[in-house]
């Protein structure tokens, strides 16, 4: 064999078995630094010879595949759910109805955690992983395989005497400590924490650009292999197997050899759970024989072979102390139930939200009064009900505040709105230091050196009232700050130097223009190419843009209203902050430039976002609405008839997709 190949596939396969000693057996026998210094020979090996591409190679793991919209696959098997047990007695119906249909008064059952992550169907042939699909609708899933090669504790590569061509199920999570840290760093840079680890791992997987899902803590325990030839003759010694080809499996599974064995493995989880790093919300029996699975087969919705058996949400009752409220940075005000200290899952609950005024309403809340805690989803507590036979006659109605507690001024609340706000935006200090807290976050200006805490230290201080104000910062005030080193002084001029070459569309962001996330900044940075063609538009004229709605509208134009804003806005142009679109990286194909396109209905051969995809790359531009500007509607099955007969009252042209194809190829 030619020596670069072997070269390289040495190092793959060295890598394959580090990444399987590390992560699965969690016994390392090389060093980070000699693990990493490996992994660059062959990053380095692999470029300069494409030839002996492997899109197996532990070099997948670090990403790097940009996907617009994951395929939809069918499932060779479908992924059935889990039928539900709540008690003892669910479980011997069960037990029962398997006597019945196998006849075999013996039976063995695998208990398995029932891990609540995110279900996947890897699918694997001739020991390489080539295919990861989400549950879906349990028919179809998407096609996540490009962010799946990056989660180490899955094999790209299989060990040993593995089946030719099988598929493995399993559940995606993100450990208790690892969610914990990144919420901490959120926090930190301002950003709304994640609700929990379940919902987290999910949207990470969506991701499109898979290096970002690399730097996610995703994990996985796999559970199941699923096949039409089954070799092996238990689900044991499918998992004993499956371990020894390099997935990482569970070691809480337990063989029980009747029911008081089942509730007892159950009764054991339940009370140590929370001492698990990862959550579980009940546990899976399983009949341990394979050709009982076989014979027993599926419902049209669950395995008869299997069920579920469902810990019950932890619940617990605490005295309402006091309700605080919370501004955050756009002026909404949260309340927050404050609790006489109770153990619940593990940790001590203080605090709950209670959302709004509609959620004490609901309740009917008084001072002192027992309420119900419960951990939704087992990270943030809720109260979810009050015992209004404990309620002391003489106490008081909780009523909500009329003015914000910290500048006193009126509370507003519009009728469609449910949250109170303060509206007094220029001089209500949580507003003020939120909106600085904003603006230096990872996303918008990503301000190194600077902290949350170090904003209020600067505000209160009277050294910083708007965000302008960072940059003028002068190191003799920094210096004599509390917990100021020299070194993190430089630090934050470093930081403030490098944010003046942040583009445009993270400058408007940062802003912190209510309403205006990421993708709308995006959306309005491109279309109105600098900041003062913005400040100047319409109510009428945002609307035109796509995808931009009354609400994100109105307040734009309110937020160019504000006198302050606008000179916050030029102080930071001097400075030198970007407000116009970097020229040079606009685009050169221009086709369709000069049109607006609306497009509207369902489409066969392209998805709606790939279609406005094909026309903002050749020049063209989106609106949601028909006006007399409009030139084209791009119209698939289904367009609303009120949109149809504005078309033709205006006289604007109906395509279809492959017209809009051919003017492409074509030009107009
Ligand atoms: P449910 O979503 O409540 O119907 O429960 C079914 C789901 O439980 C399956 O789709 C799996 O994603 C998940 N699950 C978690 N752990 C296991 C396990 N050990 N065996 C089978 N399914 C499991
Ligand atoms: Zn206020």
């Amino acid at each position: 064999m030619n020596s670069v190949k072997k070269n390289i596939e040495n190092l793959r396969n060295e890598l394959h078995l580090h990444n399987y000693n590390y992560y699965v057996l969690d016994k390392p026998e090389i060093s980070d630094y000699d693990f990493d210094m490996k992994l660059k020979d062959l990053i380095n090996l692999e470029k300069k010879h494409p030839e002996f591409e492997d899109i197996n190679s532990p070099t997948m793991r670090v990403g790097g595949v940009i996907l617009k919209n994951f395929k939809t696959v069918k499932h060779e098997f479908p992924m059935y759910s889990l039928d539900n047990s709540y008690s003892k007695d669910d479980l011997e119906d069960w037990i029962n109805r398997l006597y019945k249909n196998l006849q075999d008064n013996d039976l063995q059952y695998l208990c398995e955690l029932k891990f609540d992550g995110v279900s996947i169907n890897l699918t694997y042939e001739y020991g390489k992983l080539i295919k990861a699909v989400t549950r879906g609708d349990g028919e179809k899933g998407d096609d996540i395989t490009e962010n799946i090669k990056t989660i180490k504790t899955i094999p790209l590569k299989l060990r040993g005497n593995y089946p030719t061509k099988f598929d493995i199920r399993g559940e995606i999570i993100i450990e208790k400590d690892n969610f914990f840290k990144m919420n901490k760093k959120r926090l930190s840079e301002g950003l709304e924490p994640y609700m929990n680890p379940r919902n987290t791992a999910s949207g990470s997987l969506k991701l499109q650009n898979s290096s970002e899902v690399a730097k996610r803590p995703l994990k996985c325990f796999l559970y199941q292999i699923v096949s039409s030839e089954q070799k092996l003759k238990t689900q044991n010694e499918y998992l004993l197997n499956a371990l020894d080809w390099g997935f990482n499996i569970s070691n809480t599974y337990k063989l029980c050899n009747s029911i008081n064995d089942i509730m007892e493995y159950i009764s054991y989880w339940d009370k140590k759970r929370n001492n698990l790093n990862f959550e579980i919300d009940g546990i899976v029996i399983k009949v341990n024989k394979i050709d009982y699975q076989f014979k027993l087969g599926f419902t049209s919705k669950y395995p008869r072979w299997s069920i579920a058996y469902k810990f019950k949400t932890e619940q617990i009752s605490t005295k309402l102390l006091s309700v605080s409220y919370q501004v955050g940075r756009t002026g909404a005000i949260t309340p927050v139930a404050n609790l006489e200290p109770v153990l619940l899952g593990g940790t001590y609950v203080k605090r709950a939200s209670l959302h709004n005024q509609d959620q004490i309403n609901k309740f009917d809340l008084y001072l002192n009064d027992i309420v119900i805690v419960e951990k939704g989803g087992e990270i943030i507590p809720k109260i979810v009900g009050v015992e209004i036979e404990k309620r002391d006659v003489k106490s008081e109605k909780i009523k909500f505040i009329e003015n914000c507690p910290s500048c006193f001024k009126l509370l507003s609340r519009k009728e469609e709105e449910a949250h109170h706000y303060c509206l007094n935006y220029n001089d209500c200090p949580p507003q003020i230091t939120g909106r600085i807290q904003h603006f230096i976050s990872r996303k918008a200006m990503d301000i190194n050196g600077i902290g949350n805490e170090t904003i209020d230290l600067l505000y209160n201080n009277g050294l910083i009232s708007n965000y302008a104000d960072l940059y003028n910062l002068k190191k003799e005030d920094l210096i004599l700050l509390d917990r100021m080193a020299e070194k993190s002084v430089e630090n934050i001029f470093i930081g403030l130097e490098d944010s003046k070459k942040i583009g445009f569309e993270r400058v408007l962001f940062a802003l912190g223009i209510r309403y205006v996330g990421q993708t709308v900044a995006k959306k309005i940075a491109k279309e109105f190419k600098y900041i003062n063609k913005l400040m100047s538009a319409s109510i009428d004229e945002l609307l035109l843009v796509d995808e931009i709605g009354e609400r994100i509208s109105e307040s734009i134009v309110e937020f160019f209203s504000n006198k302050e804003n606008i000179e916050i806005i030029y102080k930071l142009k001097n400075i030198g902050l970007q407000f116009e679109i970097d020229k040079s990286s606009q685009l050169t194909n221009s086709i369709l430039s000069g049109n607006i396109f609306v497009v509207s209905g369902i489409f066969t051969d392209h998805s709606r976002d790939e279609l406005k995809n094909m026309i903002e790359i050749n020049g063209g531009r989106l609106s949601s609405s028909i006006s007399s500007k409009t030139n084209y509607l791009l119209g698939g099955d289904n367009i609303g008839p009120s949109k149809l007969l504005k078309v033709k009252k205006l006289g604007i042209p109906v395509i279809s997709e492959n017209d809009l194809i051919e003017m492409i190829n074509l030009k107009l």
